[in-house]
């Protein structure tokens, strides 16, 4: 027993009960779950309006940043100055029309807060985001990318205009310039932090009010010397109880807890959840908070949204459990299905990305198939991940610039070379071979003879310069926009022309992610109860909250959206605990 008792009376907050083996008498306003980018915010916010924050989390200092580390740092900005350098007309508006049609909200209070917070955070994207992050020394690359491009439909899901701005340095750069300001707060004792301390429970208390969060309990780790990333060991070295005016919890979403993924799985949407997925985020995205939250009275919504991806593989170089890569692709690799039939016109590489991953789930086979020739993959592939474009995460123009230039990227030559998903056939006898081999006798074996009609269907659709094929055309279109013509989108030509060769084929698999829906809270993050009041003293932002409200995105996304959402709603957090903690100290 080491620290002082919390007194009751208001005055006690952030002293430590119950400590073992580890203590901290560092006087707490206000204490964070989670020192990944949302946490990270609202503790840079908290601490500039002039609060003492302590932050705990699970993992080891070398985790700092969480996901928003490993990520490529795609953000979504409105009207930039890069858009409109690169001949983009964007606009709030625009921005805020495609929000809409791919939230698809319910009318209904579930997407109460989701709605709100959506259209605040269009706002914040097309007025304060950039300069925010530009006046905390974030740059971006002049070339904006049009990720999540629609499926056909001005009425439906998808980016209008290109508004994939990426970070230059990707996600260590995003991290950076938050851990920086806040390792100046930490010498200057206005921040403290606790690694390798789970939160077990959050503490209320019942005044006249009602009940309260007054702080956390929870289970100290053993130590774990372990690389970032790398999934550390959960033998207990001691337990510990934490007070303070106010908690927020920012603890990430599910994405690395494949069990809570299935079971939450919207299998009427989705089909049923594969057996076999790879997971796009390290061990600590157990999601356990969520439930955690749940118990002390949050409530919970929009629970079975998320957002994961078809185009994942297995990492050649893992570093967390089935650790998958996703790829970011160009419109050009034909789509098929396990079966080999070519996936429908409307779902098109890196267009609608929930669409495919449904069309792929109730095939039932949980994979698919990019069929491709080396000219494709050379200009069109980007995986996803900081650690797989080293030349952008270290800042490198050079070696930037050989990705505009002809050649395989190291990257996918590592992939090529040693990816056990990739097969790579100078003849599409062999490629099929090759296929059928990858996904064993029990799998459906693809037809060689089929497959090469359907490409041969394709390919006499190149000759002219229209078609009746709609992946041509959308090619064609795509290069309309300079940023794909000169880095994203091969020109179109024939995929068994032998000059473009060897052709590839990369079998797919469902990448686990994001959680789009968490936990609720209003415009402040203040955590919603049941009867839709906010619960004193609990607080919420970035995935766990499916970043602002419990669902800001609706039942689909835009990309890019999920670093800035955890910006936005960290920073409300952030900026509005002073005024909690006033009223309660
Ligand atoms: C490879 C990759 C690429 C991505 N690319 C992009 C991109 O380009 N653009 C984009 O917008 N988004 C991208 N994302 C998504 C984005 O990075 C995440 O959505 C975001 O970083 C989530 O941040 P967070 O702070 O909410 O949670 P996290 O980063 O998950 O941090 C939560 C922290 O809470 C801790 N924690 C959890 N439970 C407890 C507990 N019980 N007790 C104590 N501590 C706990 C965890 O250890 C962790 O440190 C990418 C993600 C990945 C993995």
């Amino acid at each position: 027993m080491c620290g002082h008792q919390y007194t009751g009376d208001g005055k006690g907050y952030g002293v430590i009960v119950n400590t073992t083996p580890s203590a901290s008498n560092f006087n707490a306003d206000v204490i964070v779950v989670g020192a990944g980018l949302a946490g990270l915010v609202a503790t840079y916010e908290a601490v500039r309006s002039g609060l003492k924050v302590l932050v705990v989390d699970q993992e080891n200092r070398n985790n700092l940043g969480g996901q928003a580390f490993w990520s490529l740092g795609g953000l979504f900005y409105v009207n930039s100055p890069e858009q409109r350098m690169m001949g983009v007309k964007d606009s709030e508006e625009l921005a805020w029309r495609d929000w809409e049609n791919t939230a698809q909200y319910d009318d209904a209070e579930n997407d109460y807060w989701p709605r709100r917070w959506g259209r605040e955070y269009v706002r914040f994207a097309a007025q304060e985001k950039r300069d925010y992050l530009k006046g905390l020394g974030l740059n971006v690359i002049p070339t904006v990318g049009w990720a999540e491009r629609g499926s056909g439909d001005a009425s439906g899901h998808g980016n209008s205009v290109p508004r994939f701005h990426l970070t230059w340095g990707t996600g260590p750069e995003v991290v950076r310039v938050f851990r920086e300001p806040i390792e100046e707060f930490e010498k200057e004792g206005k921040v403290s932090f606790l690694f390798r301390h789970q939160v077990d429970e959050l503490i209320t208390e019942d005044d006249a009010n009602g009940p309260r969060v007054v702080g956390v309990r929870g289970t100290v780790l053993a130590n774990a010397p372990e690389e970032r990333g790398v999934a550390s060991n959960r033998d207990k070295a001691g337990e510990f109880e934490l007070r303070a005016a106010a908690v927020a919890v920012t603890s990430g979403g599910i994405g690395g807890n494949l069990d809570l993924v299935r079971r939450t799985w919207p299998e009427d949407r989705w089909g049923p959840a594969p057996k076999d997925m790879v997971q796009g985020v390290p061990a600590h995205v157990d999601g356990r908070m969520i439930e955690i939250s749940k118990k002390a009275g949050a409530r919970l919504t929009n629970t079975d949204r998320m957002w994961h991806y078809p185009e994942g593989m297995q990492n050649w170089d893992s570093i967390w459990p089935t650790h998958g890569i996703r790829i970011i692709p160009g419109p050009s690799s034909m789509w098929f299905d396990a079966e080999g039939k070519r996936l429908p016109n409307t779902i098109i590489p890196g267009g609608d990305n929930l669409k495919g991953l449904a069309h792929v789930g109730r095939t039932g086979h949980g994979y698919s198939w990019f069929v491709l020739n080396k000219s494709i993959v050379d200009k069109e592939f980007i995986f996803s991940g900081s650690e797989q474009n080293p030349d952008l995460t270290i800042k490198k123009v050079k070696n930037l610039l050989s990705k505009v230039g002809p050649g395989t990227h190291p990257a996918i030559r590592n992939f090529m070379d040693h990816g056990e998903d990739w097969v790579i056939a100078d003849t599409l006898g062999e490629l099929v071979d090759g296929m059928n081999r990858l996904v064993g006798p029990d799998a459906p074996q693809i037809d060689v003879a089929d497959l090469r009609r359907q490409i041969e269907d394709r390919d006499s659709q190149i000759d002219n310069k229209f078609s009746k094929d709609y992946q041509v055309n959308y090619i064609r279109t795509a290069r309309g926009y300079l940023g794909d013509k000169i880095v994203r989108c091969q020109a179109p030509h024939k995929l068994l022309d032998e000059s473009r060769g060897p052709l590839i084929a990369v079998r797919l698999r469902i990448l686990t992610r994001k959680t789009l829906g968490g936990i609720e809270t209003d415009l402040d993050g203040r955590c919603l109860q049941s009867d839709g009041s906010p619960l004193p003293g609990l607080y919420a932002a970035g995935e766990v909250a499916g970043f602002g409200g419990g669902g800001m995105h609706g039942k689909n996304a835009l990309e890019g959206t999920f670093l800035g959402g955890c910006i936005h709603s960290g920073k409300r957090v952030g900026e509005h605990l002073k005024k909690y903690v006033d009223t309660v100290k």
